[in-house]
C-alpha cells in the first residue's frame, strides 16, 4: 500500500522486476509522478527533459491534448471489446490509416498487442505460408548480427547472439542463420563486399529458407547502427531471386523517426511482411501490427489449414486503435519531417563536439537520433544518475549513449539536453584515459 501519496521505492525494490534487471539488488529506479511535453516530473518536483521518448514511443511528448481526448473518447463508448466475430470503427479506421502510410503493397493488417508479438505474428506468417504453399523445408531465417526484435521466444532467435542472450538459452531456441551486420555505414559511399556475406549466406542456404528478417536502416536496441540503403535493395532483389520472403521490422523506426515514414522509403523497397509498433499509438497503450502483402495473404489462405492461426485476447484494443489514429492523424497535420529535419541539425550541431572526445568511438545522427558511441561500455547506473541530477533522462546501455527525442521538443530544450549530455560523456581532467 501506498506511504500518504508517496510511492514505496522499497515494495518496488522488494516486489517488482523492471526490465532487465536482477530481483536482488536491482539498478536504482527514479520515481515517476507525472509527464507533460517533453518532461518527467519527478516526485522531489524536479523535472526531467525527455531524450528516451520512452524507448521511442511519445513521439508527441506526454499528455498530449488531442491523444487524451481521443482516449476519453472512446472510453465513454467502451473500453474493449473481442475481437473474435466482432469489428468496430476504431480498427477500420486505423487499418485503413496503415494502409495508406506504409508501403503501397501491404494492404493486409493483423493487430497485436507488443512489438515481440507483431514480430511472433510475422514469423509464424511466414511459415505458414511454406505450409500452405507445399515449401515446408524452407522453414529458418535469416538476419544479420547486431539485430533486435523483442524478447520471445522466436523474436530472440532473432536477436543479436551475444546482446540477445543466446548463450542462457541455447538448446531451446530455436536455430536460425545470422551473417554479420552491414558494413557500409548509412553515409558512407556504397561498397559492394558489404553485401558479400548476405549473398554468400542467401545462395548456400536459399532451399531452407523461408524469410529474411531484419531492422532497415537502424538497428536499435542490439546497437545503434545505421547502414546502407544498397543494402536493402540488394536484399530485396536476392530474395525475390530465390523465393524468399522479407520480412522489415520498423517498431522502432517507423512513424517517422529516421527522417522518413518507415526507413525503408530511403531504399525504395517494400517488404512482404512489416511489423509497426512503439509510436504507433504515441506512446500511449501498448499495440503493434503485422502487415503483409496479397502474395503472403493470399498463400496462406488458399492452402491448408486456411486459417491464419493467432488471435490474442486483446487483438485490435479500441482504446488502442483509437489512440493510434489520433496519433498518426497529428503526425500527417503536423508537418513532422520539418521537425524531424530540425531535430537532426540540432543534434549534429551540439553533439559533433564528442567527435574529438578521447573516449568517444563514433558519433552518429540520423532523423530524431542521436547517438555517441563510446570506446567503452558506461556504468548505466552511475551515468544515469548524473543525468538526473543535471535535469535530463537519457538511459545509455552498452558503449552507446543516445538520443531520441520527442518530435514536439522545442530548441532551447534540445540544445539544453544536448548540452547536458555532452558536459557529462566528456572525459574529466582529472580521469586517467
Ligand atoms: C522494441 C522492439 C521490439 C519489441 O517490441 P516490444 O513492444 O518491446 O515487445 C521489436 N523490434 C524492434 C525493432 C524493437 O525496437
Amino acid at each position: 500500500m501506498s506511504t500518504q501519496g508517496k510511492i514505496d521505492l522499497s515494495f518496488d525494490k522488494n516486489h517488482i522486476w523492471h526490465p532487465y534487471t536482477s530481483m536482488k539488488d536491482p539498478l536504482p529506479v527514479y520515481p515517476v509522478v507525472s509527464a507533460n511535453g517533453v518532461k518527467l516530473k519527478l516526485e522531489d518536483g524536479r523535472e526531467l527533459i525527455d531524450g528516451m521518448s520512452s524507448w521511442w514511443c511519445a513521439v508527441h511528448g506526454y499528455n498530449h491534448p488531442v491523444l487524451n481526448e481521443a482516449v476519453e473518447k472512446q472510453l465513454q463508448n467502451m473500453s474493449h471489446v473481442m475481437f473474435g466475430g466482432i469489428t468496430h470503427q476504431p480498427a477500420v479506421d486505423l487499418a485503413k490509416l496503415l494502409v495508406e502510410v506504409t508501403p503501397k503493397s501491404l494492404e493486409k493488417v493483423f493487430y497485436c498487442d507488443s512489438g515481440s508479438v507483431a514480430v511472433e505474428v510475422a514469423m509464424k506468417m511466414a511459415i505458414q505460408y511454406r505450409f500452405a504453399t507445399n515449401k515446408i523445408k524452407k522453414n529458418k531465417f535469416l538476419t544479420i548480427r547486431s539485430g533486435y526484435h523483442g524478447d520471445t521466444f522466436n523474436a530472440m532467435s532473432v536477436c543479436d547472439p551475444v546482446t540477445g542472450m543466446h548463450e542462457i538459452f541455447t538448446g531451446v531456441l530455436p536455430i536460425n542463420y545470422f551473417v554479420e551486420a552491414p558494413s557500409c555505414k548509412f553515409n558512407e559511399n556504397w561498397d559492394e563486399e558489404a553485401f558479400a556475406p548476405m549473398d554468400k549466406m542467401i545462395r548456400e542456404h536459399h532451399e531452407e529458407l523461408t524469410a529474411v528478417i531484419l531492422e532497415p536502416i537502424v538497428q536499435g536496441a542490439g546497437g545503434m547502427r545505421f547502414y546502407h540503403p544498397e543494402y536493402l535493395k540488394k536484399l530485396r532483389l536476392i530474395c525475390d531471386e530465390f523465393d524468399i520472403l522479407l520480412i522489415l521490422d520498423e517498431i522502432a523506426t517507423g512513424f517517422g523517426r529516421t527522417g522518413k515514414m518507415f526507413a525503408c522509403e530511403y531504399a525504395n523497397i517494400e517488404p512482404d511482411i512489416m511489423t509497426v509498433g512503439k509510436a504507433i499509438t504515441g506512446g500511449y497503450m501498448s499495440f503493434a501490427a503485422t502487415l503483409t502483402n496479397l502474395k503472403v495473404s493470399e498463400g496462406i489462405s488458399s492452402g491448408a489449414p486456411g486459417n491464419f492461426m493467432h488471435g490474442p485476447t486483446f487483438m485490435g484494443n479500441p482504446m488502442a486503435c483509437a489512440v493510434g489514429i489520433a496519433s498518426i492523424s497529428l503526425l500527417l497535420s503536423n508537418n513532422w519531417q520539418t521537425k524531424v529535419n530540425r531535430i537532426e541539425s540540432v543534434l549534429e550541431q551540439e553533439l559533433k563536439a564528442a567527435r574529438s572526445f578521447n573516449n568517444v568511438a563514433e558519433v552518429r545522427i540520423l532523423g530524431a537520433i542521436g547517438v555517441i558511441e563510446m570506446k567503452e561500455p558506461v556504468d548505466m547506473a552511475s551515468m544515469q544518475k548524473k543525468f538526473v541530477e543535471n535535469g535530463i533522462w537519457v538511459r545509455p546501455f552498452g558503449k552507446n549513449v543516445y538520443l531520441m527525442p520527442p518530435f514536439i521538443i522545442g530548441d532551447e530544450d534540445l540544445t539544453f539536453l544536448c548540452k547536458q549530455l555532452i558536459s557529462i560523456v566528456k572525459p574529466s581532467l582529472f580521469c586517467d584515459e
